[in-house]
């Protein structure tokens, strides 16, 4: 009886003592939203849910003005840049893909060929001989092997001497792979031939149960047996222009107006899947399963799930910020936090993780809603100017093809040619910037070799310096004119430093993180420094970023408008 006692007191006073003072998190979660403009959390604030959204702002820490210190504002160097605290100059994720002058082609960002797939069913998603599955698609050969830095991730599991996991979910494999790190248990993507998560041999041999029961369970083709309906009248989306507009990109096989009959697709079904709000909660119910699969926040090792949402780019992307798909994907996704939180709370415990949501870059306006609202904007394509450079040098140089390639706004001369002809590259070099400043989508042109002469604001310097990797980098940078960027008549993109791409929302909530509001300039190399600092551990091994102590204090300006509802 007396034992019994004894015991009792114990488990209550040290669950008491627990919630208070834990040493550690159970769990910490990375939430990146993949294209999240800082805006778009007070833009639709007015119909987001008191659980969601407006939960991190009131009982968390809101960096309100955190941007990105570098181009191009890609989704890989995104990821990697909140989880390096590091920059492309430094951590080698140069963008999405770059140029190799090594290999003479464009490399992807987590490409690995000596990996293979784990999990493909694409091959009529039957089970092959014994207990493997089939694994034919390329879509798993990816690894983090590209990035030449460690993670915030990795660091975690180094300080615990690997006694902690980190797993790593998104529908794109970059956006799951990077933030893992390269000491990651598992990352897990999406694949379209099988509608299921995939991973590579870089992770593992076989996919655990727990992740073949729900890929079983075909959510997928359930989320996809429904039309996208918005939540609202139509009439009622007073933030977003009509639903019909000729500027806006169409889902796979169907238009641009709702309802979206996704349930009628027949061709792509699987793919057009990313374009839709459901791809929000299809990752939600992954990271669920990881938890309770991998026990994850289950004992006092620090675990580490990284999140990503790749919809609302894809919905951005063939939509644009002014579109009701844009604003009824936030709201929805709004109301998937809410609930996700609520599962945290639960299975964790409320003070038991910490947790952090940002975005990898935000987004321009589509030029067609720009130029009807006389805002000016255009499009231009780098094939174009590819073209147009290569005739202009053949005039002036007398020979053919002196440009390789254009990528991430850079030139990349035909070193071979030039010297095969013994043309001075400092020559050609004037002379492609000269040719760029003639074109009309472009702002500035500037030798990469020779940033630091270059007429450049000290902001944008900084920026594409950051950006500047001199063994995966061009050798001349062009700026486009604000609103301007590469692509066509319909949907808009992102990777430049205009203010619309590179400022993003940070906020902070759950263990040690006390509610406040930040309006300081904060950067997004900060993110991985500032985990770091919470959790007592070494910062990655490239960061060049510096820990918001703030967080720790909250209330250092006063407290958004949402904290007060
Ligand atoms: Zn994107």
């Amino acid at each position: 009886m007396k034992k019994t006692g004894w015991l009792l007191w114990l488990l209550f006073s040290g669950t008491a003592l627990f919630a208070q003072s834990l040493q550690k998190p159970k769990l910490v979660i990375g939430v990146v939203v993949d294209q999240m403009r800082w805006d778009y959390l007070y833009r639709y604030e007015a119909r987001y849910s008191a659980g969601g959204f407006r939960r991190l702002l009131r009982e968390g820490f809101s960096c309100e003005n955190t941007f990105i210190p570098y181009t191009p504002t890609n989704t890989a160097p995104g990821h990697t840049c909140v989880y390096t605290g590091s920059v492309p100059s430094l951590h080698g994720i140069a963008g999405n893909s770059w140029y190799s002058r090594q290999l003479g082609r464009h490399v992807y960002c987590t490409e690995d060929s000596t990996v293979q797939t784990v999990g493909n069913l694409s091959v009529a998603g039957k089970m092959t001989s014994g207990n493997m599955w089939a694994s034919t698609s390329a879509a798993g050969k990816m690894s983090p092997r590209n990035m030449w830095a460690s993670t915030i991730t990795d660091e975690l599991r180094l300080s615990n001497n690997m006694r902690g996991k980190t797993i790593g979910i998104a529908l794109k494999d970059r956006g799951a792979i990077l933030p893992a790190g390269h000491t990651a248990n598992a990352a897990y993507w999406y694949d379209n031939g099988s509608a299921g998560f995939i991973s590579s041999t870089y992770y593992m041999q076989e996919l655990p149960q727990w992740v073949k029961n729900f890929n079983n369970r075909k959510l997928v083709d359930q989320y996809m047996s429904q039309p996208w309906k918005p939540l609202y009248p139509l009439n009622t989306y007073v933030q977003s222009t009509s639903d019909d507009k000729a500027y806006e990109g169409a889902l796979f096989g169907e238009d641009n107006t709702f309802d979206h009959r996704t349930d009628m697709l027949t061709s792509a079904k699987y793919e057009a899947f990313r374009t839709t709000p459901y791809g929000n909660i299809y990752t939600i119910e992954m990271a669920k399963a990881a938890i309770e699969g991998e026990a994850l926040g289950a004992d006092s090792t620090t675990d580490f799930l990284t999140v990503s949402f790749s919809s609302p780019d894809y919905i951005g992307h063939t939509f644009g910020p002014n579109s009701i798909e844009v604003e009824d994907n936030y709201l929805r996704l709004d109301r998937d936090l809410a609930q996700f939180l609520q599962y945290l709370d639960a299975k964790v415990g409320k003070g038991a993780y910490l947790l952090f949501l940002t975005a990898d870059h935000g987004v321009a306006h589509v030029p067609g809603f720009a130029e009807e609202m006389h805002v000016p904007a255009g499009t231009s394509s780098e094939a174009l100017l590819r073209k147009n450079l290569n005739e202009g040098l053949q005039k002036e140089f007398g020979a053919a093809n002196m440009i390789l390639t254009l990528t991430n706004y850079q030139v990349f001369l035909n070193n071979d040619t030039l010297a095969k002809k013994g043309i001075s590259r400092q020559a050609v070099k004037e002379a492609v910037i000269r040719l760029l400043l003639q074109e009309q989508a472009i702002a500035k042109a500037f030798d990469l070799e020779n940033i630091a002469a270059a007429a450049l604001p000290e902001r944008i310097k900084t920026m594409v310096v950051n950006g500047y990797n001199q063994k995966l980098s061009g050798d001349v940078q062009f700026l486009f004119k604000p609103q301007w960027f590469e692509g066509g008549k319909t949907g808009t993109t992102h990777g430049v430093w205009n203010p619309y791409d590179a400022h993003i929302p940070l906020l902070w909530f759950g263990w040690k993180i006390k509610p406040g509001r930040l309006n300081r300039e904060t950067y997004m190399t900060d993110i991985a420094p500032t985990v770091a600092a919470l959790l007592q551990i070494q910062m990655p091994n490239a960061a060049i970023g510096n820990a918001i102590t703030e967080v720790t204090t909250g209330a250092v300006q006063a407290q958004s408008p949402a904290a007060k509802r």
